[in-house]
């Protein structure tokens, strides 16, 4: 059979198998795979892996030992399948994260109870990803089953670790080869960025912790000390006149969503200065030697880390020529750099088209304004091939009552289809 015409019968199969795809998405809601600490990794993984097997896909477990948070209690277990076709060609991969973040409050329905209401899956996990991982699978299930002798390989994998960082799952991995060619030549992440859109990247990520100094004196005589609060009050000044101007003027030709993340951004997670928190009673009159805040700057494509980090330097730097008894450290935190795919290239252009003729209208071609494990790929793997398309609705995404919308799983499966035979037929 021709993998043209085959894929007609392929769609009708995905369609006929709904409910198999809530029943996945349901099963892997049911590990309660919170990370921060990594619960329920193991079983989670050797149920993906046991799933996959029997499609008779090469199943590989992958501890990521020594990586952040890593140990036997929580151990780091990633799962990789891979189904070789009958004759060479490209292999698409098709990964997914197994972790979902803490519930939090305001839920109303079992977090981990994977509930079906009013055609759509609730739990933590339903929108970022689980859903998007079903459909996935049910798509390459699909096909294998079809009998289409497909050629070049497709490749699943079931990672760990991406809400916090991916250091134990993507990037572990694509430090050993596991996200470069010639192994794999397309990556798709099935996060939730809403089913009708393609999304080719994200920006970058600086954290950093800025304390201003000070010297402590009686709080009834301030001006023998000298306040770091109101050092630190003279930084904000500078970010709101000069700082937040800069970065809203400084647009991107990255087409991040929601349109407000379509620059650079900072926000300020948290700021603490003089005595600590937390003491009963009443605090006793000081001035304040130190002033702690923690960043979080977005970046762009255009710009790089270093510019963005010297770009703060000489704020500070600034400060410290205008004020009297300026001082200051400054203390890198984390950092992605940002990434992006050429919307033009092989998978976008495939998954674009693909869902153009499922969905009957044109992909929106996004970006994400966090990011997500691409950087990975992208930045250890040297893989650009590498895109976000998932049936999971943006917004959702960590909050309570997260849901899944099954049409748009049952779509995103077609798609998926759809873009891999493509891809699978360009050889
Ligand atoms: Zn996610």
């Amino acid at each position: 059979m021709n993998i043209q015409t085959g894929i007609e019968p392929i769609l009708r199969e995905i369609e006929a198998r709904e409910d198999e795809i809530v029943a996945l998405t349901q099963d892997l809601i049911r590990f309660p795979t919170i990370n921060p600490p990594g619960e329920a990794y193991r079983p989670c993984a050797e149920f993906f892996g046991a799933r996959l097997a029997r499609r008779g896909m090469k199943v590989e477990y992958v501890r990521a030992e020594g990586a952040p948070g890593d140990s036997d209690k929580y151990p780091r277990i990633n799962v990789i399948a891979r189904y070789e076709g009958s004759r060479p060609g490209p292999c698409v991969h098709f990964n997914g994260h197994l972790d979902v973040v803490q519930t939090g409050a305001g839920w109303t329905v079992d977090p981990f109870g994977g509930l079906v209401r009013d055609g759509k899956v609730y739990g933590r996990g339903a929108c970022d990803m689980k859903g998007g991982i079903a459909a996935a699978v049910v798509a390459v299930e699909a096909m294998i089953d079809s009998g289409i002798e497909l050629p070049g390989a497709i490749e699943i994998s079931g990672t760990v670790d991406e809400e916090s960082g991916g250091y134990g799952g993507v990037a572990y991995l694509a430090e050993r080869g596991w996200f470069s060619k010639p192994r794999v030549d397309h990556v798709i992440i099935p996060e939730p960025l809403n089913v009708d859109r393609v999304c080719i990247g994200h920006r970058g990520v600086w954290w950093a912790e800025i304390e201003t100094q000070g010297r402590q004196a009686h709080g009834s005589m301030p001006f023998l000390g000298d306040s770091a609060i109101r050092h630190m009050s003279a930084v904000l000044e500078k970010f709101e006149h000069q700082l937040y101007p800069a970065l809203a003027a400084r647009h991107s030709d990255m087409p991040v969503v929601p349109a407000g993340a379509r620059q650079s951004t900072m926000n300020i997670n948290s700021i603490h200065g003089g005595e600590a928190e937390h003491f009963e009673g009443l605090p006793s009159p000081c001035v304040a030697d130190s002033c702690r805040i923690v960043i979080d700057r977005r970046f762009l494509i255009e710009e790089d880390l270093a510019s963005v980090q010297g770009e703060m330097k000489a704020l500070l730097d600034q400060l410290a020529g205008e004020r009297s008894g300026f001082r200051y450290k400054m203390r890198d935190l984390f950092s992605v750099q940002p990434s992006m795919a050429d919307r033009n290239g092989p998978v976008a252009s495939a998954t674009a088209s693909a869902v153009r003729r499922i969905l009957g209208r044109d992909a929106e071609i996004v970006c994400s304004p966090g990011t997500y494990d691409q950087k990975h790929v992208d930045r250890i793997g040297h893989l650009k091939e590498c895109i976000a398309y998932g049936p999971g609705v943006l917004d959702l995404a960590h909050q309570p009552d997260e849901w899944v919308g099954i049409k748009d799983m049952v779509a995103s499966a077609k798609v998926m289809a759809v873009a891999t035979m493509d891809l699978l037929s360009r050889g």
